[in-house]
């Protein structure tokens, strides 16, 4: 007998869940590459499934969480499913708890995909399936919107660092929060690791990308008192790009959160003084040019029939034991030669 991980039914054999929810799968049907982030395991595997994990009731799967997937995927196709520019602001509407609850259960099952180890979730479960709200979790929830700063375009940009460029769905635990940036670092060569915030009172920390929204989920020791809450929140809405979803309120306005050097980077968050040195830096290189002018010429030179042929070559020399890799590579060639 098995044991429903949200519900604790017992029985004989229970559902798959997609730790990616399904439906923004199929909203990026390029994204057939499956990343593992977390430090216990590493590994990256091509499949058209996404990652999921086999320990949900049909009913938790069905009828409770299916309702959460609903309402988060609609937010990212109604709000997200564009390319954004440079200084785009958007205003969204949302429903405080449904986003909550949406993402608690996301960075839930990717624990337990991940076997990360956290107690955390033990007595959220009920708030989770049922929205039961007597013991609100203490949360902080922050969006931005990941703007493609490359200087090609980043699902283009397949020559620079094959497969890893291109990520528009992820979900990244304990996310290296940088203080004074990468560039700043490299420059006075000072260890990475001595820039990064460092969380005492948090549980976990988790970025999600899911086509250009950007989340940063905190979820903080149950023992923290909220006032630490707070002024963390007021702190970090100062320093960072990222803007708080409040529970009071029903809309908030996102801003740009990613830069030259972090969007290609899941896991690096740079902030605002960071990003002025990036943006900075990339305008350099370009002689001058914003991004959207060079990523506008690129996709004149390079079509969409070099882009496939470059993503056939690229997989077939990741995943030489991939039968449809393979096959596909053969039929590419030898109908192209
Ligand atoms: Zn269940």
């Amino acid at each position: 007998m098995k044991k429903c991980a949200y519900c604790g039914t017992q029985l004989e054999s229970l559902t798959k869940e997609h730790i990616i929810p399904f439906g923004l799968l199929e909203m990026y049907p390029d994204q057939d590459v499956t990343f593992n982030s977390t430090s216990l395991k590493n590994r990256i595997y091509k499949d058209n499934q996404g990652h999921s994990i086999k320990d949900v009731c049909a009913n938790c799967n069905n009828n409770l969480l299916g309702k959460l997937d609903t309402y988060g995927v609609d937010l990212i196709r109604e709000y997200f499913s564009t390319k954004y520019t440079e200084d785009s602001s958007i205003r969204i509407n949302y429903d405080y708890h449904l986003l909550q609850r949406w993402l608690l259960k996301i960075i839930y099952n990717s624990i337990r995909s991940s076997e990360l180890e956290s107690n955390w979730f033990n007595d959220q479960l009920q708030y989770i399936t049922h929205d039961i709200q007597e013991n609100l979790p203490p949360v902080s929830i922050f969006g931005g919107i990941h703007v493609d700063m490359t200087a090609f375009g980043e699902d283009k940009a397949l020559l620079l660092s094959p497969l890893s460029s291109y990520q528009p769905l992820y979900i990244y635990h304990s996310p290296a929060i940088l203080i004074n940036g990468v560039l700043f670092t490299r420059k006075r060569k000072i260890s990475i690791d001595r820039d990064k915030m460092k969380f005492h009172r948090a549980d976990q920390v988790v970025t999600i990308r899911f086509g250009s929204a950007m989340f940063l989920v905190i979820l903080w020791k149950k023992s923290i008192l909220s006032y630490k809450i707070e002024q963390f929140n007021t702190e970090f809405e100062t320093l960072y790009p990222y803007t708080l979803f409040r529970p009071n309120q029903i809309n908030v306005v996102l801003r740009r959160v990613t830069d030259s050097i972090s969007c290609l980077q899941p896991g690096v968050i740079q902030s605002k003084k960071a990003m002025i040195e990036a943006d900075e830096h990339i305008r350099m290189i370009l002689g001058g040019r914003s991004v959207s002018e060079t990523q506008e010429e690129w996709n004149k030179n390079w079509s969409k029939e070099d882009q496939k042929r470059g993503r056939i070559l690229i997989d077939n020399l990741w995943f030489p034991d991939n039968k449809s890799v393979q096959r596909k590579f053969e039929e590419y060639f030898s109908k192209n030669k």
